[in-house]
């Protein structure tokens, strides 16, 4: 899992679950990769789910973002908005705060996928490979995740 950039993988969905996240719907997607590795994928509310969870069936899935898992708060300033702690931000943070929130709320703690804007979905061949791409944007510095601002 390249944490920080976007990446290109070829998966197969094992399991679906939704979560609600403030009254917004977030899905994980746990997938499969041909070298046989588990990860989850998270899809932010308002964002298409873009694969089923049809078991055997596989999609390539272009420009997913790699994130580590949201780090506990430890020793940050609190939160200035709601004095709530606070914690590094990640990856998954520049896509929607609703992700780090579900992924937490899920007790995920290993890095996972996020599906963005950007991300597409087609039907694997033998000439797709697995790709890194771009680093994403900087995480924030500072994320109080009880009233979801972005503190620095
Ligand atoms: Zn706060």
């Amino acid at each position: 899992m390249p944490v920080g950039r976007l990446f290109d993988r070829q998966v197969t969905p094992i399991t679906r679950r939704g979560v609600d996240v403030e009254g917004r719907r977030a899905v994980r997607i746990a997938v499969r990769d041909r070298a046989d590795g588990d990860f989850p994928v998270l899809v932010p509310p308002d964002v298409s789910p873009l694969i089923t969870a049809e078991p055997g069936r596989w999609y390539h899935l272009a420009d997913l973002v790699g994130s580590a898992a949201p780090a506990p708060p430890v020793g940050e300033a609190p939160c200035p908005d709601c004095g709530g702690p606070t914690r590094s931000g990640c990856a998954g943070d520049t896509v929607d705060p609703a992700v780090s929130r579900a992924v937490i709320r899920l007790g995920i703690v290993e890095p996972f996928a996020v599906v963005s804007s950007r991300t597409t979905v087609t039907r694997p061949d033998e000439t797709t490979d697995d790709r890194t791409g771009s680093p994403v944007d900087d995480p924030p510095a500072s994320v109080c995740d009880a009233c979801v601002s972005v503190v620095a």
